[in-house]
Order: structure tokens, then C-alpha cells, then sequence
């Protein structure tokens, strides 16, 4: 056997014969003896606690009771066969059932004798019980200190079926801790250890797996998730140095006639607070002769597109081209539009690019990119197509509003010979603490201020039994001059059902809003790009009143003059999403408001979220809370970052250690860039092991 302990193959493990390793390989992705000490226990039992029957309901995860086995009874034909036994103690009593190994536990139970019982109570039956629950003898209890703590581990059905439920993994973790070769090497400094008084490495991984004491279990979580956020952000942070270091960037030394021009001659309203400090920040980065890479953040509406526009001129003063990318051809056709028109006293050329570009068209665009005549690109993901080739692109914007972590994209510019200067806009904040995670290695900017003058969009929750007022309400803003969007949800299950209660929704409120009075138009996902576009220019110019819709309008759509979102079925939309889509109104001079409609009956989170909404209009405080209810791994771009294969730490409940790590990992770095200090070596070993294991995983993958 060659190797390190942690990198000894599982197979090598006495109770792992080929068959379980098979499955733990496959079930787990568990290939060493390392990979299997670090599946750690999602809950600890502390087996020193002894409930009584009578304080026991469903709620509680797992449960240690003790009583007597009053009767046992075989209940059923053969093949629905269950045993049934009724455990009592002075304060009641509960059902134990086992629907498998029903005689041989028939033959073991003795009734009269008491057990020690552990398991998960649930109702069956209309009793209060516990399926196939561990039966220990009094005396047969905590016989060391070690078990007090009791580790459960995650199991699967396949690993159950070979002997791997949560105490035969506990078997394994005792062979291997107890193995005369276990050592594990400690991965930070002692400076690091002193200084946050962590437990060390070895210990903790002892702790982890059978904590003697509650102290001892709480230190080694604490040293263990520390370790685990501490290398994910030196990594970043190494990335974002190399990524500085490595690639020089166009150095944009002028502020010249575009930019001032516009600022004095164009520029209609006093920029806020926010945007004139975010322009700020991202001139430092071009001035700095390093790749600019910046995400900016800020709510729909807080000016961002602005600033990006600026950001352009820049470029332009310096001799460089600019694009934009949009996530879709409404967006990047309303970019086109705006833009156009803010900036059409300049004298600039500026052209639109996307998939229903003409071929006539394509080549026109071809060739002004080609010799520089062209300025200023906008489009859709047609902008990365290889053809697509600028003569000197010095700033590419990419608008990706909700759809956070395809940041990704910024990438693609990486190939040119000198990398853009890249502005990555979202217009749902990020927590915090998913952005250092997600898009620890870019630079970020927030707009966290609103243009003057905006009146926040007023939000009602109206159950749907009440719709009349709604339409009530909808007419007297249609009356009022202003227009109203009405979104259907889109569940993915059902695209056909959803098109089925859209039109339905539609062909009612044509009845309730008849014409010629009104005019009522629709958008949806089927629709060709060219109906689409044609309903929302109808929209625009004002000659349908009502807009209704699935969520695709839900993406940046501008239409000052839309002053109502009424949301249909409002229960089932995510969190952001709804912010998104309250995000179409409120543009203009008019108040504006949201009402959304829901059913009676609504889960515990969907009532929240409809209360968040009603509460606030504050977009960070939206992104927190949606994080706390989905949790990391269903919010939008989490997917490909490394945060949902986190072993230990929790980026929610974990946020303090996060930033810690994250403040750390930042002095290293900033002390000792390319890690060469003796202090550091030991960072530097462990960060090499980390690797080899990622080459290894793309082989596998
Ligand atoms: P975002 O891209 O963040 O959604 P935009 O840049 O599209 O926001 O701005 C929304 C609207 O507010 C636009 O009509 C824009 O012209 C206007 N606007 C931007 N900044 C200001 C400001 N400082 N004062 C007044 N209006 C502003
Ligand atoms: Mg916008």
C-alpha cells in the first residue's frame, strides 16, 4: 500500500470488501479512506436523554424513550405482514412496528422486559409510532462515554440493503480512527490555529465522528467548517490575484468628449449618491491598467444601465468598442431603444444584434465591427457566436438581471489577446454571503439608492375569492390613463396546462374588459419571437391598456406607463421572481401598485413569501430571506459554484464564520500573494492535494 493514510483506496478498509466499495463509490462518490472520513453526521443524539412516552409527539426528529413491551402481535396476510408490539412507560403508550424481519424480532422480543428505545416517531394508524426502532437492554446502554453522542449519517437504500445504514458507516469510522495508520496532517498554520484558538485536525476529525462531550463536538464543527469555507476563499482569492496578475488590461487613461458631453449636454437628471460612487469605483479599475471584472448589484430601476452607458463612453472616448449582452431579444431590443436614444445627439454607431438579425444585416454589422466604424454592440447571446469578431472590443456589459452565475460568460472574452474590461449588472441582490461564494473572485459594486422621486410601489395580498375588487381597481387605472399587467404563472411540469389557464384567463378578462373600451394584449413563452414583440410594442405604444402575460415579461421589460401588476396564483412564484415582477411598475411619475392573488390554502412558505413582499420593497432583504427559505442549493446559479457540495459549513447559518475565513484569506493573500512565506507552506501543500483531487473528479465526471 502506497500513499497517505487519507489517500489509502476504500477497498483497503477491513469490513469494505469489493461489494461495498462498489456502492459507496457509486452511491457516495466515496473512493478513499480520506473521502470517507469526511462524510460527516448530519445530527448528533444525545443518547443520555431519556423522554417519556407522553412528551413525545411527531415533531421530534429522533426520540429515546424506555418502557415495557406490553403485547406483540403479527398482524396481516402474508405478504402485508407486520409485527406490532405497545411499549408503555408510567406516562403512557406508544406503538413500535416492523414491516421487515418480522420473525425474527417476534422471536427476540420479550414482552414484560424493558428496552431502551430509539427511533423516529411518526403517526400511523392513529397511533403515535415508532418503525423499526433500535431496542437496547437497560445495561446494555452508553457503555462509554464516546456513545453518549450518537452520530446519524445519511444513508441510501442500496447502502442499507449491504449493512451501510447509519451505524454501519459509524462501524467503518470507528475501523478507521482506531486503525494503527489513522493520521490525518494538519492544513492550517499554527499561527491560524492559535490566533482562532481552533482544535486541531486530527482531533477534529476524531470529535467529528464520536464526540466525547458536547464542547468537544461543538470545537471540532467549528474548526471543520472554518477549514472548509477558509479554502474555498483563498482559492477565489488566488483565482482573482492570478486573474489581475496574468492579464493586463486596457488601460482607458482619458475621459474625453463622449463622456463629457453627454454628462453636460445629455444627461437630464443629478446623478444619485450610489451611482456616482459605483462610477467611481469602476474608473479606478480602468485607470488601474488591470482587467476590470465587477459585478454590479442594484434593484430594477436603481440606475445601473446608466452607469454602464457611462461606462461605454468611456471606452469609446479611449478608441475602444463597447457591447451589451441581454439574456433576451425584448431586453436587448429595449437596451437597444434606450440607449439609442440617450445617447443619439453623439453621433455614435450603434447597432442590434440577435438571433432575428437578417443575414443582409449580419454582414453590415460584420463589417463595421470589423473596421471600427461600429461603436456600440448590443444583442443576445449572439454576441458570443464565433463569427461575431470586434476590431478593438475594450468593455463588454453583460445584463443578466435575476439570472445570477452565468457570470460565467465573462470568461469568453478570455480569449482575446488583451481580455474587455467586464461589467457583469444583476438586478436581484445577492446575499452577501452567496455573493463571496458565487462571485468571490469578481469585484462588486452596489447601487443601494433609488433616483429621487420614485414612489415605492404600493403591494396588496387580495385571496381570489375577492378578484371583483381587483377588476374594479384595474379599471380605474385603466380610466386614470395608465396600464396594467396581468401574469399568469408558468409551472414547468405543465407547459400545455399553463398555456390552458393563461388563454382561459385571458378569453374572461376580454369579457370583463370588453372592447372597444379596452384593449387587452398576451405574451408567452410559445409565441413566436416576432407575435412577442409585436404585443409588446402594441403594449408600448399604448394601444392595448392590458397586458397579459406568463413570467416573460418578468425579465427588465421598461414601460414607464404601467402603473398595476397584478400577479394570478401569486403562491406560485419564487420569492425573486415576484420582486422582478413588481420591479415592471413603479417606472414612471404615477404611484403604482401590486396586488398579488392567491388561493386560501397556502403552505407556511409560500405565506411567507407573499409577506415578504407585502412588507418590503428592499431587494436585499427579499434575497435574504429567500435564501433562508430555499436555502443554497435551489437559488439560481448555485449549481455549478462549489457551494452545494459543501461537507460542513452552512453559508446561512455559518455567515460569521464565512466572513471571517473570507477576512483571513484576504490578509494572506494581500501579505503573501503567491503563498511563498514558510508560514503559508503548509496552505500551499494542502491547496496541491485539493487540486489532484479536482483532476481527479474531471476524469470521473
Ligand atoms: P436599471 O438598469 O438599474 O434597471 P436604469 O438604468 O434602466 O435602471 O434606470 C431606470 C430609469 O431611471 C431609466 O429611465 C433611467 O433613465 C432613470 N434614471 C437612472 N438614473 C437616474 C437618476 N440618477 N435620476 C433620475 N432618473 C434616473
Ligand atoms: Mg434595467
Amino acid at each position: 500500500m502506497t500513499g497517505t493514510f487519507l489517500e489509502t483506496p476504500i477497498e483497503y478498509l477491513k469490513g469494505v470488501g469489493p461489494a461495498r466499495a462498489d456502492i459507496l463509490k457509486k452511491e457516495l462518490q466515496i473512493f478513499t479512506f480520506g473521502e470517507l472520513l469526511s462524510l460527516f453526521p448530519f445530527r448528533y443524539i444525545d443518547r443520555s436523554k431519556i423522554f417519556r412516552i407522553a412528551e413525545v409527539n411527531d415533531d421530534a426528529a429522533y426520540v429515546q424513550v424506555r418502557g415495557r413491551i406490553k403485547d406483540i402481535q403479527a398482524i396481516g396476510s402474508l405478504r402485508a405482514k407486520r409485527l406490532v408490539a405497545t411499549l408503555a412507560d408510567d406516562s403512557g403508550e406508544m406503538e413500535l412496528v416492523w414491516f421487515q424481519g418480522v420473525k425474527w424480532i417476534a422471536d427476540k422480543l420479550k414482552p414484560g422486559t424493558e428496552y431502551i428505545v430509539f427511533g423516529k416517531p411518526s403517526w400511523f394508524n392513529g397511533h403515535l409510532t415508532i418503525a423499526h426502532p433500535d431496542l437496547e437492554l437497560p445495561n446494555e446502554q452508553v457503555s462509554s462515554v464516546s456513545d453518549t453522542f450518537r452520530p446519524l449519517y445519511s444513508s441510501t437504500e442500496k447502502l442499507k440493503s449491504r449493512g451501510l445504514d447509519s451505524k454501519g458507516i459509524s462501524r467503518l469510522m470507528k475501523t478507521l480512527i482506531q486503525s494503527d495508520r489513522f493520521h490525518i496532517p494538519e492544513n492550517l498554520s499554527p499561527e491560524i490555529l492559535g490566533n482562532l484558538k481552533l482544535m486541531n485536525r486530527q482531533e477534529a476529525f476524531i470529535h467529528i465522528h464520536f464526540p466525547a462531550s458536547h464542547e468537544m463536538l461543538q470545537k471540532s464543527q467549528a474548526r471543520l467548517k472554518f477549514e472548509e469555507l477558509f479554502y474555498i476563499q483563498l482559492r477565489l482569492l488566488i483565482q482573482k490575484f492570478q486573474r489581475t496578475q496574468k492579464q493586463s488590461g486596457h488601460p482607458f487613461s482619458v475621459v474625453g468628449n463622449y463622456l463629457n458631453d453627454f454628462y453636460h449636454h445629455y444627461l437630464s437628471f443629478e446623478l444619485t449618491n450610489a451611482q456616482k460612487r459605483v462610477i467611481k469605483e469602476i474608473r479606478g479599475d480602468l485607470g488601474s491598467g488591470k482587467q476590470m471584472n465587477r459585478l454590479l448589484q442594484g434593484d430594477v430601476g436603481s440606475g445601473k444601465t446608466l452607469v454602464a452607458l457611462m461606462t461605454m463612453l468611456i471606452a469609446l472616448d479611449n478608441n475602444f468598442q463597447a457591447c451589451l449582452m441581454a439574456p433576451t431579444e425584448i431586453l436587448a431590443n429595449q437596451h437597444y431603444q434606450n440607449i439609442s436614444k440617450m445617447v443619439s445627439g453623439l453621433h455614435i454607431c450603434i447597432e442590434l444584434l440577435t438571433g432575428s438579425t437578417k443575414p443582409a444585416k449580419r454582414k453590415e454589422i460584420a463589417s463595421g465591427l470589423n473596421d471600427g466604424s461600429l461603436q456600440i454592440l448590443i444583442g443576445t447571446h449572439a454576441l458570443i457566436e464565433e463569427n461575431v469578431r470586434f476590431r478593438n472590443l475594450g468593455f463588454v456589459v453583460i445584463d443578466e438581471q435575476h439570472r445570477f452565475g452565468v457570470a460565467q460568460r465573462a470568461r469568453l472574452w478570455e480569449k482575446n489577446a488583451v481580455t474587455p474590461h467586464v461589467l457583469v449588472m444583476t438586478a436581484t441582490p445577492i446575499p452577501r454571503t452567496l455573493a463571496m461564494t458565487l462571485y468571490g473572485d469578481l469585484d462588486t459594486s452596489i447601487i443601494d439608492e433609488m433616483p429621487p422621486g420614485r414612489k415605492p410601489v404600493i403591494t396588496k395580498h387580495i385571496y381570489e375569492s375577492k378578484q371583483e375588487q381587483v377588476f374594479d381597481f384595474i379599471r380605474k387605472q385603466i380610466d386614470k390613463g395608465t396600464q396594467v399587467y396581468i401574469v399568469f404563472p408558468l409551472i414547468q411540469e405543465s407547459e400545455t396546462l399553463d398555456l390552458k389557464n393563461l388563454l382561459e384567463g385571458y378569453e374572461s378578462l376580454k369579457r370583463i374588459f370588453p372592447g372597444p373600451k379596452y384593449a387587452i394584449g398576451m405574451v408567452h413563452g410559445k409565441m413566436k419571437q416576432k407575435e412577442k414583440d409585436e404585443a409588446m410594442e402594441r403594449f408600448l405604444k399604448k394601444e392595448t391598456q392590458i397586458l397579459v402575460s406568463t413570467t416573460v415579461i418578468e425579465v427588465g421589460v421598461d414601460i414607464p406607463n404601467a402603473s398595476l401588476m397584478v400577479i394570478e396564483n401569486a403562491e406560485r412564484f419564487g420569492l425573486s421572481q415576484l420582486h422582478q415582477l413588481r420591479g415592471r411598475v413603479g417606472r414612471g411619475a404615477d404611484q403604482s401598485y401590486c396586488i398579488l392573488i392567491s388561493g386560501y390554502k397556502l403552505t407556511t412558505e409560500a405565506k411567507k413569501r407573499i409577506e415578504t413582499i407585502v412588507e418590503t420593497n428592499d431587494g436585499f432583504i427579499i434575497a435574504e430571506t429567500d435564501l433562508r427559505l430555499r436555502g443554497p442549493g435551489d437559488m439560481e446559479g448555485t449549481q455549478q459554484s462549489g457551494i452545494l457540495n459543501l461537507k460542513i459549513a452552512d453559508i446561512i447559518r455559518d455567515e460569521k464564520v464565512l466572513k471571517y475565513a473570507r477576512n483571513l484569506a484576504t490578509d494572506i493573500i494581500r501579505d503573501d500573494p503567491n503563498l511563498e512565506k514558510e508560514t503559508n507552506a503548509v496552505l500551499v501543500r494542502h491547496l496541491k492535494i485539493m487540486n489532484k483531487y479536482r483532476e481527479n473528479w474531471g476524469l470521473i465526471s
